[in-house]
């Protein structure tokens, strides 16, 4: 039996210049570190095949399977706010594309599969830590329920990689709604190609937002469209304390999926400033800025549409700018609904969101993490259970003065503590993907070879929202020596 891949693909058949066609290229020794059987099962593949030594050398991009049109995407993007009109897929292989059994199309990529046209300096190639890194926190998100590309499989390919130092290297396979960016649109806007804009804005529509294919003026619905679900995607990455580290236009996909898990971390310490990434020195992509930078990046995508609004360019800004202020009141409906739900509040009601804005000030002044806060409370709407979520407070009575005013909120309400408890529960994790976690598994894996922490951390975090007594310490935030203070990107 050999590994058979339902490819129905679609971006290829667009025109030329969407890309490079290009095979990856063949490694030394592959090897299956991690299969998503559930996630191959949901494609239509066939786990146990995919577990075979030629379900390996696929992975690896050592053996291109029947069906396959391997291309690497062309893209632009801002990165740190500059321009760059050409980046693409330097170590990325889209083999293409499979309708699962929900019926939702999904690309199939190799990251790290060798150079393309689109590598510029770079080898093409990439760490196992950074695939270790996307695979546990990319399903850590699904987990959670947010939206984002998976990770099919991650295999090493035998043969090192140099950075900082010679590390193993390693193949990622990464299954995504679709990889077009922000940046894809900018890549045709960088050139005057507006036949381009529109053949991918048309792809856009009838792959993501078939809803809209009938809208009376279906550019201005796709903006629309795109700014909701980013919206809705950045309000959902705050409500679990989520940095994505890079927000470049290039890192923005236009599905709404989180994609390119670099340098991403979740906070332990609630902190609206924080920033782990090395890269970012000046704190652009920090937790609480989040918001406004997603509005910076759809602002660079309706400047790409601008040529597909209106053929008179002032009428096409102001109508680019109308559907742009919508941005704002998409993200604090999907934000505050969030809140609300996190502090186990059934209703909306005048006072809330300053009532939820005071719990959140003193979170950050008493360095309360903000996982195990939420957790806890869910365990405090009744008259117990108060001491776990004063313990996360450097000054435990300013959560008291606060827990005064919400148990008087909860009383207007008629569900009982049990009711609001469940609700809490189901809406704040016990278990996030800890930095220090992550590194542990990555030291392991890199030194040793050993990959028992990975496999017990992609467990616990399958199911994020109910307590595991045996991995109650999975959700202890690091000890002071333990604590990950700048994360790298995964080059
Ligand atoms: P990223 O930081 O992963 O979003 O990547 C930014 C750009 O750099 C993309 O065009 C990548 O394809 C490219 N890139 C990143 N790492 C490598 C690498 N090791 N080899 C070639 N290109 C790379
Ligand atoms: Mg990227």
């Amino acid at each position: 039996m050999t590994v058979h891949f339902p490819f129905q693909n679609t971006y290829s058949a667009l025109p030329a210049n969407f890309f490079a066609r290009v095979a990856p290229t063949p490694v030394a020794a592959p090897r299956l570190i991690k299969l998503n059987r559930s996630l191959a099962v949901q494609l239509g593949l066939d786990p146990d095949l995919l577990s075979t030594p030629e379900g390996a050398e696929i992975l690896a991009g050592k053996r291109v399977p029947d069906g396959a049109d391997p291309i690497a995407m062309a893209y632009a993007g801002h990165q740190f706010g500059h321009f760059v009109p050409q980046l693409g897929d330097g170590r990325a292989i889209l083999l293409g594309e499979v309708v699962g059994k929900d019926g939702v199309r999904r690309d199939i990529q190799l990251k790290g599969s060798g150079p393309t046209p689109f590598s510029r300096r770079g080898d093409g190639r990439a760490a196992l830590g950074p695939v270790l890194r996307e695979y546990i926190v990319s399903e850590a998100m699904f987990a959670l329920g947010i939206p984002t590309t998976r990770s099919l499989a991650a295999v090493t390919s035998g043969e090192p990689v140099m950075r900082e130092t010679v590390l193993p290297g390693a193949v990622l396979t990464r299954v995504a709604a679709s990889h077009i960016r922000v940046g894809t649109f900018q890549f045709f806007a960088a050139r005057g190609d507006t036949n381009g804009i529109r053949a991918l804005a048309d792809h856009v529509i009838a792959r993501h937002y078939p809803d809209i294919r009938s809208a009376e003026r279906p550019y201005h619905a796709l903006l629309s469209a795109v700014i909701g679900r980013q919206a809705d995607l950045i309000a959902r990455w705050l409500l679990v304390g989520f940095i994505h580290g890079v927000m470049n236009t290039d890192n923005c996909s236009i599905s709404g999926e989180t994609i390119d898990y670099g340098p991403c971390a979740f906070m332990d310490a609630y902190n609206p400033g924080q920033v782990f990434s090395s890269i970012d020195e000046m704190g652009r992509y920090a937790y609480a800025n989040q918001p406004r930078i997603g509005l910076w990046n759809l602002t660079r995508l309706a400047e790409c549409l601008l040529p597909l609004f209106n053929d008179d360019n002032d009428k096409a800004i102001e109508e680019a700018q109308f559907i742009l202020s919508e941005f704002p009141d998409k993200f604090t409906a999907a934000y505050q609904a969030g809140l609300r739900a996190k502090v186990g509040f059934f209703t909306a009601q005048d006072g809330d969101e300053a009532l939820i804005q005071d719990l959140l000030d003193a979170m950050a002044k008493n360095e309360a993490d903000f996982t195990n806060t939420f957790r806890h409370l869910g365990n405090a709407a009744g008259d117990d259970g108060a001491a776990d979520v004063r313990a996360q407070f450097m000054e435990p009575s300013a959560f008291d003065e606060w827990a005064t005013r919400w148990h008087a909120r909860l009383a207007l309400e008629p569900q009982t503590p049990a009711e609001r408890k469940a609700a809490m529960h189901a809406v704040n994790p016990a278990f996030i993907p800890r930095n220090h976690r992550i590194e542990a598994v990555i030291q392991a894996a890199t030194m040793n070879d050993d990959y028992a922490l990975f496999e017990e951390l992609i467990t616990v975090l399958a199911k994020p929202f109910e307590d595991q007594p045996p991995f109650a310490a999975y959700a202890d935030p690091p000890l002071p020596d333990q604590r990950v203070l700048r994360t790298f990107c995964g080059t």
